[in-house]
Formats: C-alpha cells, structure tokens, sequence
C-alpha cells in the first residue's frame, strides 16, 4: 500500500486544474509514513485521486506529481514510456540532432533535465524523488537511444536544499567528454564535462538564427557570448567584424577555437572582460556598433531580490543602446524566469526613455520548442530574446 497524502479542504484549485506541486500548506493529513523520495498517493479532502508523485517531507514543494493516471504505475517501465514520449514531441517538432530530450516539469518529469547533443546525453536530477530513479532513466536511455556516452551534471546547488551532494561524472562507459555539434550548419565544441550547466545552450538554437540580416556588413558587439555561438553566427551571416566579450577566460578560449573551427577566426576576436565595466567604459569613449547583443546569466532566482535584477537588466540594455548606432539594432536576452516578457519589455522601454533613443521592436520571441512551456506553469516560461532597431 502506497502512502496517501490527504489536501486540506479549502486550497487553491491550481493543483487540480494541472499544476504538478504541492506545497507543504497544503497538506492536511499524511497516511503512513513515506520515506522521503518515495511515490505517494495525492487525494483532495474528499478522497478523489489527484494523482501520484514523489514525496521530500523536508522541502516546501512536498510532492511533485508524476502522473494523474490512476492506473498508471510508477516503475521502470514509466520512465522508460515517458522518454520515449518525449523523444517522440522533438522528432514531431524538428528537434532531433542536438535537443534538450527532457525539460521538468513541462514533460511531466519534475526536475528531471535531460540535453541530447547527437549521440550524448547529459542528464540532471535536481530533487531526491527523481534521483531515486536515476538507474531506470539511464537503462530507459540506453535502450531508446544505443547512446555513445552519457554523462550526469549534478554540480548544482540546488540539490543540496533536497539534501542530495552536488556530483559529475560518467553514467555509462566513459567517453571524451569534449564533443562537437552541429547547429545552423556550425561547428561548436562543448565541453560535456566543465562546460556551463549541461555544457551548452540549446535553448537559444533558433533565436540565434534570427540574426540573420541585421549583422550583414556589420560592426558587431556581444557581450556574454559564453562560448561564442551568436558572435559565430553573426560572423558566418556576413558581418564584418565581431567582438565578443565574457568574464570566464575559460569561455573565451572556447570561443575563440570556435572561431577557428568555423572559418571565421579573422572576423571574430574574443576578450576576457566585465561587461557591465567595459560597456560603461566603451560608451564614454563613443564607441559605436551596428549590432549590439547581449545575453547575461540569470540575475536572481528569488522574488527578495527581483529588484536588483531589474536595475541589472535596465543597465546593462540601457549601455548596449548607447552603444548602436543610428538605426542600429540591439539583440538582447533574459534567461530570469521572475522577470516576465512584459516586464522585461517595461525595462527596455525605461532604458530607452533614458537614452531618449526611440526604439522599434523587430521580433520578440522565448525558448526554442524542445523546451516547451506548460501553460500555467510560470517557470517554464523563461527566456526572452528582443531584436530591436535604436533609432
Ligand atoms: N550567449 C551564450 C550564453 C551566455 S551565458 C550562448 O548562447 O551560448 C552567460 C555568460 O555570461 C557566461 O558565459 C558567463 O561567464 C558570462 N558572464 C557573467 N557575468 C559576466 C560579466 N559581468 N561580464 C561578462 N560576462 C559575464
């Protein structure tokens, strides 16, 4: 007999309708005593199924649903089903050679994060209940994909709140981690192994595309270029030069060997630099790009310091501004998940006030579509990607 967790009478009917996270003040009653990690049963104050999750005591998410299917068992064979499903939404939606295979919570796999980069797999368990099958995932993998590696990056903080160490290394033979990939017809090393979180931003494989035109026969700024993809793709769509700044040394000699690999090494120059030092610097001694892009990290993860995230972004866009020229564009990111589109629209909007610089919006687009967002599901709703012409 499976553990039940009964809810309390009056809550908000979001779990009903959907959403996969209970929170501790919504539990009334827990009948029998689950081991943290261990599937439950969810019920409302009237005993009807809500569905069946993992259970952590000691986190303000207490259960994270897994399915709402009464029948449905949550063995091996689950997970197994489960990614085939998800492979089976990127092959329908053209996402095939390099994807992220498994995005969470919008999958129905709560903070299970799996990254296919061709024939490798970098997986994530960011809470305890999905730990616990991390076995079934790799065998689940194994037997869809025949992969020539798979590595796990549970190097993340977040994991020591579920009470789970922070931990790497290879889930299957091991491999040369430093692989390359193939995206719009380039080249890209990744570092498997002590690259950025999976190694490799996948989420923006479309937006960086969308710079197609604008950088045709231009001077092009990036900052935060990590291991240079835009500034690469700028380069190979016809600008004239690119320079490309971020603080990790690590990543700028990427960058630069992915220039090189591409060709495109005499366009493209990357330095080590503090971008939000440098811009300031650049914009009083009247610096002037055709193209500016900017995608910084995250600035908070929590609602206390939301603030200072939005005067980082007003910042930061507001020295990219200064810095195109008439009738130049600026491609600008957020990855924060608290800041909306509409608010991080509202912050572009001030930093243009300031810089009494008209501006018109080009295109406006999110994540690419093998990190789909469940709608309702706020955190999955997290990237913002705006072209626009600074008049
Ligand atoms: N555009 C990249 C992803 C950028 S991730 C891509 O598409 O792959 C953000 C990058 O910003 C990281 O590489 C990080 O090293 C860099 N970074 C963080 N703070 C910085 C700062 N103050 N100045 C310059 N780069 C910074």
């Amino acid at each position: 007999m499976s553990s039940k967790v009964h809810l309390k009478r009056k809550i908000s009917p979001r779990v009903i309708n959907g959403h996969p996270w209970i929170f501790n003040n919504e539990v009334g009653t827990i009948e029998g005593d689950p081991a943290p990690g261990q599937i439950v049963e969810v019920l409302t104050h009237d005993k009807k199924l809500v569905g069946k999750g993992y259970i952590n005591p000691k986190s303000q998410i207490v259960v994270r649903l897994l399915t709402r299917d009464k029948n449905e068992v949550v063995n091996e064979d689950f997970f197994l089903r489960r990614i085939r499903e998800c492979w089976e939404y990127r092959k329908r939606t053209g996402y095939i050679e390099n994807c992220r295979l498994v995005f969470g919570e919008a999958d129905s796999l709560p903070q299970l994060i799996i990254d296919k980069f061709n024939d490798y797999l970098v997986i994530q368990t960011l809470a305890l209940g999905i730990d616990v099958w991390k076995p079934a995932i790799v065998k689940a993998l194994k037997e869809i994909f025949n992969p020539k590696g798979i590595y796990e990056r549970n190097d993340v903080p977040v994991r020591e709140l579920e009470g789970l160490p922070q931990q790497k290394g290879f889930l299957s033979e091991p491999f040369d981690p430093k692989i390359i990939i193939n995206e719009n017809g380039l080249k890209f090393h990744v570092d498997l192994e002590n690259g950025q979180k999976t190694g490799y931003f996948l989420d923006q494989q479309d937006n960086r595309r969308a710079v197609q035109h604008i950088v045709k026969n231009a001077d092009v700024l990036g900052a935060f270029t990590y291991t240079g993809t835009f500034e690469i793709h700028a380069a190979h769509y016809g600008a004239k030069s690119v320079l490309g700044l971020d603080i990790s040394e690590n990543a700028v000699q990427q960058a630069n060997r992915n220039a090189e690999l591409n060709g495109v090494a005499s366009i493209c120059r990357f330095e080590v630099a503090n971008a939000f030092d440098v811009l300031k610097q650049w914009v009083k001694d009247g610096r002037q790009y055709d193209v500016v892009m900017l995608d910084p990290p995250a600035f908070t993860k929590s609602r206390a310091t939301i603030e200072k995230a939005i005067t980082g972004y007003k910042e930061i866009n507001l020295r990219g501004m200064k810095l195109v020229k008439p009738g130049g564009f600026l491609v600008t990111s957020s990855c924060t998940s608290l800041v909306q589109a509409d608010l991080f629209l509202q912050i572009i909007d001030m930093a243009a006030k300031d810089v009494r610089r008209r501006i018109r919006q080009v295109s406006f687009q999110t994540q690419s579509g093998d990190h789909p967002i469940m709608r309702g599901l706020e955190n999955t709703q997290y990237l913002k990607f705006l072209i626009i012409q600074v008049l």
